[in-house]
């Protein structure tokens, strides 16, 4: 496949009316000239991409002439102009294929969030803060080049350091390109619910380091060891749309959906069966399936192929793993093992997916090549309802060269930060806010204040989406190859500047220009991506050793600290990178109906036991710290784990989400799975107390699983 057999989704006309200023006193609203491309009253749909999370999804804006206060030459006023009023699915997009999820639906705040950047700011108080002085693009870009000038002119160039969420597509090739060309090491990319051990297990066990697309249209069964695919992981709307298709899309056909996790989400709550296992013990189970399989003799080892190599004992039957001995470790009992083995290699097409907590262990790499080996078990890698792996152009962007234990670059001296909030979204024990302090400058091209970018001491405020050429070219989702770019759906309302452009800009402008491919983003957005991109047998992977089955590890002696710890992906806020939403702070949770808080879930009858009811203030300690949250009891978590969403505990992240609830992360320990050395969330033990009756923060909208308590829901 070349460039041109990618779909693409292009080019409708950005508007182009010509602003000039009146010249009316500062902060006196001045009336520019309209731009004349739009009827009043008559609607224009425009093609645009939600940035709010990687899965990509393609968007319709419907766009209608309004007034709008801009800044237009360092002046407010007010213009007639295209304005964006809703968001939609785009029908085309073979990703969301015309729907969108609820976080998608918010995105337009972003461009009208009334906290949102609208200038350049320079620091004018001490570090953090928050003390900023407006100051004009020329003054920034010159102070910008002044310092990149001077580290070029001591030789000092690989002291730049560039953090980064992880960019796939034209932002991150500008990013990548210019590190390259001014001598910096590659840009390092930040996220903290990241997916580098499912990419190593995928490599390990069909040569793709890839996230995979689910083929849920066409499955039969599916078994989901503690991946929310239905609410906050890979694809969401892609994987909804698919699910819906298995479950009801196909007359006379039901598919059947099996969760396996040890607290209850938004997946869980929809599957048939919901099966409890112990923390870190999800790839034993896995293991279990495979073993009543073989010796059902519906499918022999050597059928797993490859990825059956990867797993100690596989090719001898996994005799270690008969579902008696994986009931001792997994306390899902033997009969049921060998009834799911039943139905998982008799109902085809069957697909197994890992994800979530299930990797976040520290043998979490086991625990995806176990689920990998039951897929190339009975044949679903790369085979309708099974897994699939999207082909990839050739040029990502930043690529997966992730920050580990919150790096930013040995001896930066300058720091440019895209869109990571490392100082929220890293545990206190990794000590990113020292490091990041003792960077003498510091950059940022976010438009929005948050715990990271405070401490910049230069803000380049970016456009917003739906102002700026966007591209995106989705790791997974569709079985094709998906690249789609679009041009700005409205003018900027703010005197802001595409990040991209920015970058260009200052390349020009160095002493020693860096001579970059692209004279503008918008050249860099329609080149990208390139490389063919067809579909092509995987390759063959790299030999490596089996592993062999290790019990998880936790941080925290078991007689101190008696719960795990499970931080899970917000539905709302993801890893809190959208708190500052209203309309997602409004959004009642799916599980507790809680919305504008943090909670903690845990099991009612442990709940019972310790005199905890539902709003009661509880501390949870771990060896790290403490945090204080109201208890939520439900039956749908084990009774020796915890629970609570990331994604409120801001300190500083707009009037909506600063100095709400509080934030998980913050007493996670800096447990790591070794091979990948990515953090493992889910390996912190705590204890938790009572600290206080019901104090009114826990604010839900629909009463209490209380009044409905299930039977038969306990582990
Ligand atoms: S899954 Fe939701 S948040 Fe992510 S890109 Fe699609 S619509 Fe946006």
């Amino acid at each position: 496949m070349n460039r041109r057999s990618f779909i693409k989704f292009s080019a409708l006309t950005g508007t182009s009316a010509t602003l000039a200023s009146c010249g009316n006193p500062e902060y006196h609203l001045i009336r520019f000239i309209p731009e004349d491309r739009l009827v009043a009253g008559i609607a224009v749909w425009k093609p645009s991409i939600c940035p709010l999370c990687s899965a990509g999804c393609g968007l319709t804006v419907r766009v209608m002439e309004g007034d709008a206060e801009v800044i237009r030459d360092g002046k407010l006023g007010v213009t007639k102009m295209g304005l964006a009023k809703k968001l939609e699915g785009d029908p085309q997009n073979p990703i969301n294929q015309g729907k969108l999820c609820t976080r998608g639906q918010a995105a337009m705040e972003v461009t009208y969030h009334p906290d949102r950047l609208g200038h350049p700011l320079k620091r004018a108080g001490s570090r953090g803060d928050g003390k900023f002085e407006e100051i004009t693009w020329d003054q920034a870009m010159a102070e910008l080049t002044g310092k990149l000038d001077a580290l070029a002119a001591a030789g000092n160039q690989k002291s730049l350091a560039i953090l980064t969420r992880p960019q796939r597509g034209a932002r991150g090739a500008v990013l990548a390109e210019f590190a390259n060309r001014f001598g910096a090491a590659a840009p390092l990319a930040f996220e903290f619910f990241g997916n580098d051990v499912i990419r190593r297990a995928n490599e390990m066990s069909f040569g793709k380091a890839q996230l995979p697309t689910l083929d849920l249209a066409e499955s039969q069964f599916v078994i989901s060891f503690g991946a929310d695919f239905l609410g906050t992981w890979n694809s969401p709307v892609a994987q909804n749309v698919g699910y819906g298709q298995m479950r009801q899309g196909r007359p006379g056909m039901r598919g059947k959906f099996v969760q396996v996790e040890y607290r209850m989400s938004q997946s869980g709550a929809n599957a048939d069966e919901w099966v409890p296992v112990k923390p870190g013990t999800e790839g034993v189970l896995a293991l279990g399936i495979a073993n009543a399989i073989m010796k059902q003799g519906t499918r022999k080892a050597s059928d797993a192929g490859h990825a059956g190599t990867l797993v100690d004992g596989w090719m001898t039957g996994l005799a270690d793993h008969t579902p008696q001995e994986v009931e001792k470790k997994t306390g899902v009992t033997a009969a049921r093992i060998e009834r799911l083995a039943k139905e998982f290699s008799g109902q085809k097409p069957a697909v197994a997916i890992i994800a979530g907590a299930a990797v976040a262990q520290t043998n979490g790499l086991f625990n995806a090549l176990a689920v990998n080996a039951l897929n190339a078990l009975v044949g679903s890698v790369e085979t309708a309802g099974g897994i699939y792996f999207t082909p990839q152009p050739a040029n990502l962007g930043t690529g997966t060269n992730f920050a580990k234990n919150g790096e930013i670059g040995a001896g930066a001296q300058v720091l440019f930060v895209d869109g990571a909030n490392p100082v929220f979204a890293s545990p206190k024990a990794w000590k990113v806010k020292e490091a990041i302090s003792a960077v003498p400058y510091i950059v940022s091209f976010g438009n929005f204040i948050d715990e990271t970018s405070v401490m910049a001491d230069l803000i380049l405020p970016d456009h917003s989406f739906l102002e700026s050429w966007v591209q995106s070219a989705p790791e997974s989702g569709a079985k094709t190859a998906v690249s789609m770019m679009a041009p700005p759906v409205m003018r900027p309302l703010h005197d802001t500047r595409a990040t991209g452009d920015v970058l260009l800009e200052v390349s020009k402008k160095l002493a020693k220009p860096l001579n970059m491919p692209w004279q503008k983003f918008e050249d860099a957005v329609k080149e990208q991506p390139g490389g063919n991109a067809g579909r092509s047998p995987l390759p063959k992977p790299a030999p490596a050793q089996a592993a062999k089955y290790a019990e998880p590890q936790f941080d925290g002696d078991a007689g101190q600290y008696g719960f795990h710890f499970l931080p899970y992906p917000s539905i709302a806020f993801l890893d809190g990178s959208l708190a500052h939403l209203p309309l997602l702070q409004e959004l009642p949770d799916p599980m507790s109906s809680a919305i504008w808080s943090s909670w903690v879930e845990i099991n009612m009858q442990t709940a019972d036991k310790m005199g905890i009811r539902q709003g009661d203030l509880v501390e949870i300690t771990s060896s790290q710290g403490s945090i204080r949250v109201p208890a939520f009891p439900s039956p749908g978590i084990a009774p020796d784990v915890i629970a609570m969403p990331v994604g409120q505990g801001h300190e500083n992240y707009t009037r909506y989400a600063s100095g709400r609830g509080a934030n998980p992360i913050e007493i996670l320990a800096p447990v790591k799975e070794p091979e990948t050395g990515s953090l493992a969330w889910a390996a912190t033990r705590v204890k938790i107390a009572k600290a206080a009756d019901a104090d009114g923060r826990l604010v839900l909208f629909a009463g209490s699983l209380r009044d409905y308590p299930p039977e038969g829901m306990h582990r």
